[in-house]
């Protein structure tokens, strides 16, 4: 059986706990897109970590991570991770990583950070991990697998295929140094023989954890927003967070993924930039950027501070309709217990008409939000666990949200730590 366990909005809806807590019930974890450009917040019994690349799995003994074919994979950044991990006392985890995955170098990073600097105030937000140069090269057919780490020869042949290009833009776009195959290939020959011992066939791996009947979880990062195709096209990422790529990015046949659980916040946050109808400013959003989370609403990759707003129910009922949601989990639920009122934006008005339909991004950016408010509960409900026990505004609000966003809410956050939780 695979669910997916996927973002409905901008990202940061709190995935990385929610995958904590779904890990404990699954064999196998699978990161199937998107590289070390986001973070995910796990807090547990080794304590606090904000994971990249690895799968949320690693604090549990018995399950299998995997990194499949679709992940923009930096092996140093990989390293670095698991290395901080061990130090910190988790025991080594079971780590597969996909013979298909395509390997992120140090010129995506240039190229992106580079990019970013050309662009200056027209960027798109990127977090500079090479993203976009990434995906641009895997679509040329430029890229280079995991298994072309381990013939030198062939290494080098692509790389220079590849550089012939890059060399042109580095001196006549950008004016930085040359990049050098040789060096290029030493480095990455190397790396591929201390990826070696992870490196197999995942696709097949996955087929067979089928056939025995295992629990695998897709442990999507990002969220619906920032999906290159149905996200807030530019300042989207560069590959599909949504559910339905897990089948592609992960190696599974589609009907195999039974249940999507997209996450949302009780309240809605975005960092990098974009459009975001319903967010708040001044000393409103400063006060529910301190509370948010548990340290605040800062992004995990970057630090940048997220902008914070109400609810946005038009963007969570697109970000769950294009996930394919069976069902909601909404995180942060406790930090909204200071609000004597609390909005929801229900619909956009755009050039005086309302509509409950997600825009185009030209649109949104004339979208103005349309809320409804209803009564705060006005006490701590963190760690909670039984829904019977949270206040009745509380729940009054979530019965709202439910509505709005056309999919049962089953589970409830009620604190950063594994344990704050409710299963309806
Ligand atoms: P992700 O990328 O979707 O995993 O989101 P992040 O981990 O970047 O951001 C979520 C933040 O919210 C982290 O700081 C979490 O520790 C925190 N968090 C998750 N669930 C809850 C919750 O229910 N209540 C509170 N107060 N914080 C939470």
């Amino acid at each position: 059986m695979v669910r997916a366990i996927v973002g409905a909005n901008w990202g940061d809806e709190g995935k990385g706990k929610l995958t904590d807590v779904l890990a404990e019930q699954s064999d196998i974890v699978i990161r199937y897109q998107g590289g070390a450009n986001a973070g995910h917040t796990i807090i547990n019994e080794y304590g606090k970590f904000a994971l990249h690349l690895l799968p949320s799995g690693i604090f549990h003994e018995n399950t299998v991570n995997v990194i499949g074919p679709g992940v923009a994979l930096d092996i140093e950044a990989l390293f670095r991770e698991l290395d901080a991990v061990l130090e910190r006392g988790v025991p080594e985890p079971k780590l597969l990583v996909s013979d298909r995955a395509q390997v992120l170098m140090d010129f995506h990073v240039l190229l992106d950070t580079y990019e970013e600097e050309r662009l200056a105030d027209r960027k798109f937000g990127s977090t500079k991990s090479g993203i976009a140069p990434f995906y641009s090269d895997k679509a040329a057919k430029m890229g280079i697998q995991v298994c072309q780490l381990f013939d030198k020869e062939l290494l080098r042949e692509r790389l220079k295929l590849s550089l012939v290009r890059k060399n042109i833009l580095m001196e006549h776009l950008y004016h930085k140094p040359l990049l050098d195959a040789d060096a290029l290939t030493e480095k990455y020959y190397a790396l591929g023989q201390r990826l070696a011992p992870y490196v197999v066939d995942t696709t097949q791996y996955l087929h067979q954890a089928l056939r025995e009947n295992k629990r695998i979880l897709l442990e999507g990062q990002l969220g619906a927003l920032r999906d290159l195709e149905h996200g807030i096209y530019p300042y989207t990422t560069s590959s599909s967070p949504l559910a339905g790529y897990g089948a592609v990015g992960g190696g599974l046949p589609p009907a195999a993924i039974k249940e999507v659980i997209a996450v949302t916040k009780a309240y809605s946050s975005s960092v990098g930039t974009g459009y975001f109808v319903s967010a708040l400013s001044g000393e409103a959003a400063e006060e529910l950027r301190r509370r948010g989370g548990d340290a605040g609403e800062y992004g995990a990759k970057t630090g940048r501070p997220r902008d914070v707003g109400w609810f946005d129910a038009v963007a969570t009922r697109y970000g769950c309709r294009v996930q394919g949601a069976t069902a909601c989990a909404m995180t942060n639920v406790d930090v909204l217990g200071y609000l004597d009122e609390i909005k929801i934006c229900v619909a956009y008005e755009i050039d005086g008409r309302q509509t409950r339909d997600f825009p185009v991004t030209p649109l949104l950016s004339r979208a103005r939000p349309v809320y409804v408010t209803l009564p705060g509960w006005k006490s701590d409900v963190r760690g909670v666990t039984s829904y019977d026990a949270l206040p009745e505004n509380c729940r009054n609000y979530l019965s709202y949200i439910e509505r709005a966003i056309e999919t049962p809410l089953t589970i409830i956050s009620t604190g950063p730590r594994r344990e704050e939780i409710i299963f309806r």
